[in-house]
């Protein structure tokens, strides 16, 4: 094989969890490769992977997007702007969100240069190799537009997750649509039905509503984000309701037929009563599945665990050395920071060092309006796990800076140890919950207590105000409310 082309590190799929990992391993001084298999409209290299090209930059660029419509045709007149004839250049949205994500292609594009990183545009499997395994190493075939035979000391597998299908519901992306097809409908349905209210539904659902979609959200469950905190879930429920969003829980999916028109869902609702919606179109948001077609796991007897993951160890090591897997398609949070940060831990053990990823302090966002973000324990998780806490809550009505923003829905919440008082959890439904949530996750990687928080000085006005208050109402002494 004189035309294979060694490499100390190979990355297959260049998500977050690959491309990070590629970079990081670069840095470290490995000649790295990354195998790639997006593409884009033009038949180019699109690497990003999911949250690139259909998870989360063009979902917050349409999200971002809709939220400017909604504010020019509901909030603007109120800070005395009147606007006179809105209307919406859909096409416009869909074009700036598609210059968004090949923005982010390019840039990866650019790191792997800068960082000496070789990429490969094309699908990675593993070939039965026993010679290269016995030596450690492992040889690869690349099929596509850069096909070529490559060997590696180390294989990253990276190789991320798709949407789940409702059975006998399959994706056409045209009326059934996964978040590829949501995030490119190229005219506002009149009635869009989503099925699944977790993150990408409740999203999705918030682009399509803002801009005059009539959404119906369809969950399965009894309860509304159920590994949100409580209380912040009731207030997200009530503010997405009133916004226009209507939420069925504890409904049973039956039947979906496709229509002339549309598709038309059967099923039961909560009190057991048959139903049937009728939408232009319909958002499937169940849950996603990780990816490993194509991999060739069988041919080197890579193991995955009965739902299809790749089975890996706490360092993310698989069953077979030297071969490592991280992101979605192993165990945990299927978020793109978490992907990242086992991308780093790899490459980082890979050259010896001591890689790490502290489960407890992932941070969770959704991006809808407002912002939900929370880190660590839920008040039900404390209750459920007999750990005496103390709860301090804040609402950002009592902030000046919410209030001159007009954005006054939603609270910060901290929850305590009652003994030590160190922070368990940091919970948020507000004004860019998102960035708010960082403070409280680096207080809880040094292991903060909420008094850390309330004494530390909070640039005023500002809505981490609200989260140094929330702080001191763990002590009953807030000062604003
Ligand atoms: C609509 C939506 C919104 C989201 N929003 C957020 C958000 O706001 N924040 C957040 O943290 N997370 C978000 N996510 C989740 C996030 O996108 C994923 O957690 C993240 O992309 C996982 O990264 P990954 O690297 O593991 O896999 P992926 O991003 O899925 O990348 C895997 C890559 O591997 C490639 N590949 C697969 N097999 C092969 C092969 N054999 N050879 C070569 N290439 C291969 C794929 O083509 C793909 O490019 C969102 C997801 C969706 C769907």
């Amino acid at each position: 094989m004189s035309d294979t082309k060694n490499f100390d590190v190979v990355v297959i799929g260049g998500g977050p969890g690959g491309y990070i990992a590629a970079i990081r391993a670069a840095q470290l001084g490995f000649s790295v490769a990354c195998v790639d298999e997006w593409t884009n409209a033009k038949g180019g290299p699109a690497p990003g992977g999911t949250c690139t090209n259909v998870g989360c930059i063009p979902s917050k660029a349409l999200l971002q997007s809709s939220e400017h419509f909604e504010h020019a045709g509901h909030s603007f007149a109120e800070h005395g702007i009147d606007v006179a004839g809105l209307t919406l250049n859909l096409p416009q949205m869909l074009k700036r969100k598609d210059q968004v994500v090949k923005q982010n292609n390019e840039g990866i594009l650019y790191l792997f240069k800068k960082n000496k990183v070789t990429f490969f545009h094309g699908r990675a499997t593993f070939v039965a190799s026993a010679a290269g395994a016995a030596e450690g190493g492992y040889t690869l075939n690349v099929t596509g537009p850069g096909a070529a035979a490559l060997s590696a000391r180390h294989v990253i597998v990276a190789t991320g997750s798709n949407a789940r299908e409702l059975p006998g519901a399959p994706f056409d992306e045209k009326i059934i649509l996964s978040n590829t097809g949501a995030l490119a409908i190229d005219a506002v349905p009149g009635k869009l039905g989503v099925i699944g209210a977790g993150v990408i539904g409740l999203e999705m659902g918030s682009v399509w509503r803002r801009v005059g979609a009539d959404v119906t959200v369809l969950e399965g469950l009894p309860t509304f984000l159920g590994a949100v905190d409580e209380q912040i879930a009731k207030e997200a429920h009530k503010l997405f309701t009133k916004q226009g969003l209507k939420i069925s829980l504890g409904v049973k999916i039956g039947t979906i037929t496709k229509t002339d028109t549309g598709v038309t869902v059967e099923y039961t609702d909560a009190a057991g009563a048959a139903q049937k919606g009728e939408y232009d179109r319909l958002i499937v948001s169940i849950g996603r599945v990780p990816n490993t077609i194509g991999l060739g796991a069988d041919v080197v007897g890579l193991a995955l665990d009965e739902r299809g993951f790749i089975n890996v160890d706490g360092d993310c090591k698989t069953n077979l050395p030297n071969v490592w897997a991280v992101g979605d398609v192993v165990r945990g949070p299927m978020l793109a920071h978490k992907a990242e940060e086992e991308g780093v831990a790899v490459a980082e053990r890979i050259a010896g060092q001591h890689g790490h990823v502290n489960f407890n302090t992932i941070p969770w966002v959704i991006y809808t309006h407002p912002e939900i973000a929370w880190v660590g324990q839920t008040e039900q998780q404390l209750k459920a796990a007999g750990v005496a806490y103390k709860a301090g809550t804040f609402p950002f009505l009592a902030n000046g800076r919410a209030r001159a923003l007009g954005d006054t829905s939603g609270m910060v919440k901290f929850l305590a140890d009652a003994t030590t008082d160190e922070i368990l959890g940091v919970h948020i439904v507000g004004p860019m919950a998102s960035e708010l949530i960082s403070e409280a996750v680096v207080a809880m990687e040094f292991r903060a207590s909420s008094e850390d928080i309330a004494r530390i000085c909070h640039a005023h006005p500002s809505l981490s105000e609200a989260t140094k208050e929330a702080a001191l109402a763990v002590d009953k002494r807030s000062l604003n409310f």
